[in-house]
């Protein structure tokens, strides 16, 4: 893999965008080390490769077998495309304009950023284009209408299909209870998208940019070298410790509650970005770290294939089902969509088909609740 994705150019990407606003000197500080050799790629988590499978496959090109799970989300995700380009269409006759389409935005001849689109329709007279991202995962995303990187990819196909009169753009999110969330600008508001990316590029571009930090650097690869960002995540622990050694330990509320909060959860990704760097160079180098060296990892007994442990165990006299069922736990999504392979039934059908069949034994359960940021 290279340091810099290929299509991008390294130029800023429409999917860094919500980064780019809150802190104009990231893209600097990405360009220098990469450019110093210092930006390793790191693989992504597992549920990042699990939601890229799943892009490739909606895009028509499955790179490997999906799970129940990510078939499942697949399925959701194509109901919600048709049922938004359905509506979009207005009964007129559209055609897909691309899927996994990336815009360059340029200067004269020069690419100067760039976006991807997932897939976007297009209608001709007058040009309106519908653009819809997916977004796989349940964690917190701007609605439409305030998205900065649905901004930036409005901003790209206004310069790309100049032509165009509308376009609306969309979030389609398969695995959080609102699943879609739509916004249009008009032909003035494209062109205001445009002038607003121009002048964010100008000023990104500005010798000597502050960096902010703050709860968005976890998604910044720069984030292990930023000293900013060293210094914001390890302003709570000085300032916690002191109070300790005071003896008036208390949380802080109000204002200074939810800086100290920012700040506490900026320093967990930065702490596991570094200790995850130092593994690595443990695995190289074993001598580079006296008093640490890598464990082997734990070796835990797995069964893959439960049918066959069934077959087994029903061999043995004295062990029923029930016994053997009491040492597995049923995933309802998985079950789902077992169901739906098993019965040809999608969507709110299979919903329905799956509350017939284990409404009676389905009990919901409410998780602890999590943070989020307004
Ligand atoms: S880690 Fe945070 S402060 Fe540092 S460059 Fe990235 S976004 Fe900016």
């Amino acid at each position: 893999m290279t340091q810099i994705d290929d299509e991008r150019l390294g130029l800023p990407s429409a999917s860094g965008a919500r980064l780019r606003r809150h802190c104009l000197g990231q893209h600097q500080l990405v360009t220098e080390l990469r450019k110093a050799g210092k930006l390793v790629p790191e693989p992504p988590s597992p549920a990042a490769k699990s939601g890229n499978v799943i892009h490739s496959a909606w895009a028509g090109n499955p790179e490997e077998e999906l799970s129940v799970f990510e078939a499942s989300t697949l399925d959701i995700l194509q109901r919600l495309e048709k049922m938004v380009v359905t509506d979009w269409c207005q009964g007129l006759p559209c055609e897909v304009l691309g899927r996994e389409l990336r815009l360059y935005l340029r200067k004269g001849i020069m690419p100067i950023a760039s976006g991807a689109l997932d897939v976007a329709y297009i209608q001709y007279e007058p040009m309106r284009i519908l653009i819809l991202d997916a977004k796989t995962l349940t964690g917190q995303v701007d609605p439409a209408h305030s998205n900065d990187q649905l901004r930036e990819l409005v901003a790209l196909t206004t310069q790309n299909y100049s032509e165009v009169s509308e376009i609306t753009v969309g979030l389609l999110r398969p695995n959080v209870a609102e699943r879609t969330s739509l916004s249009v600008y008009d032909q003035l508001e494209c062109h205001v998208a445009l002038a607003m990316l121009f002048k964010h590029l100008e000023e990104i571009a500005l010798p000597n940019r502050p960096r902010t930090p703050g709860d968005w650097c976890r998604y910044c690869q720069a984030l292990p070298f930023c000293p900013q960002a060293h210094a914001y995540a390890s302003e709570p622990s000085m300032e916690l410790g002191l109070q300790i050694s005071k003896g008036t330990l208390a949380l802080p509320i109000g204002h200074a509650g939810t800086e100290l909060l920012s700040k506490l959860l900026a320093a967990r990704p930065l702490i596991e970005r570094l200790t995850s760097m130092y593994k690595a160079l443990l695995a190289q180098e074993p001598d580079a770290l006296p008093g640490y060296h890598l464990r082997p990892g734990k070796q835990v007994r797995e069964i893959t294939d439960i049918l066959a442990a069934w077959e087994a165990a029903n061999q043995v006299e004295g062990f029923d089902l029930a016994a053997f069922l009491s040492a597995t736990k049923l995933s309802v999504t998985k079950l789902e969509a077992a169901l739906g392979k098993a019965t040809g039934r999608r969507g709110r059908d299979l919903r329905q088909t799956f509350s017939d069949v284990f409404g009676e034994v389905t009990q919901m359960r409410t998780d602890a609740p999590e943070l989020e940021r307004e």
